[in-house]
């Protein structure tokens, strides 16, 4: 049997995770925040107090590694991480990580493997231009960069991980969409047969509703 996917990519603070989160609930998929894994991996390494975080040859651990989703939790190893993997040091340092092909290659290998086994929401970079390429539904979530610093720094602020600034909040987003944008390996990019929803003017429902009906519509419900 062939699951069913849709794919979400986007910049950092377009929404693409509140709002995958919401539709896999809704549809009774599971959600997987590719990011976080990234992010896991990034702690791990410091974890292991890695030197030299830019070498490829230092990532064989990643083979031992054991990451899974638990009620949307993060978990790597049977632990839950979701709250380490958000802290500064992470988004510092999980672009240059995530940058690896090495660590690209294994990433990618285990995100298919999950669409493979159940009705996928995936958001992330690179779901719909290298991870899913065949997804039922690909949607590309944009924002001002205004608009998405002021979420990253209420969620932040709301959830007491981090002290930045708003001007702070808003130099790293940059920092971080340019380097996503301009890898190497799989850069974030809209996939051509992508929909492009800027959520700028939008409610979190306003954009649940309308990813939500072009899957239906698709599906012909
Ligand atoms: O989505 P989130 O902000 O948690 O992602 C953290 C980082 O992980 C991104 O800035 C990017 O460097 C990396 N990432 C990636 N490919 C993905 C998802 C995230 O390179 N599919």
């Amino acid at each position: 049997m062939k699951y069913q996917a849709i794919a979400i990519d986007g910049p950092a603070g377009s929404g693409k995770s509140t709002v995958a989160k919401i539709i896999a609930k809704n549809l009774g998929f599971t959600y997987i925040d590719t990011g976080a894994m990234y992010r896991a991996i990034t702690l791990k390494a410091l974890n292991l107090k890695i030197k030299d975080l830019a070498d490829e040859a230092n990532y064989d651990f990643i083979k031992s590694t054991t990451l899974d989703f638990v009620d949307s939790k993060m978990t790597m190893d049977g632990i839950d991480v979701s709250k380490e993997i958000r802290t500064e040091e992470i988004v510092k340092n999980v672009s240059l990580v995530s940058s690896l092909k090495y660590v690209r290659v294994e990433l990618v290998e285990l995100q298919r493997q999950m669409a493979k086994r159940a009705n996928v929401v995936m958001d992330g970079r690179d779901i719909g231009t290298n991870v899913l390429t065949d997804a039922d539904l690909k949607i590309f979530l944009t924002a001002t960069v205004d608009v998405r610093a002021e979420r990253r720094y209420l969620e932040q602020k709301e959830k007491g991980i981090s002290d930045m600034t708003f001007e702070e909040v808003k130099a790293d987003l940059i920092r971080r969409d340019t380097y996503d944008s301009t890898r190497k390996h799989n850069p974030l990019r809209k996939a051509e047969d992508a929909i492009e929803l800027d959520t700028s003017g939008l409610s979190i429902e306003e954009v649940v509703n309308k990813i939500t009906h072009l899957f239906k519509e698709l599906k012909h419900e």
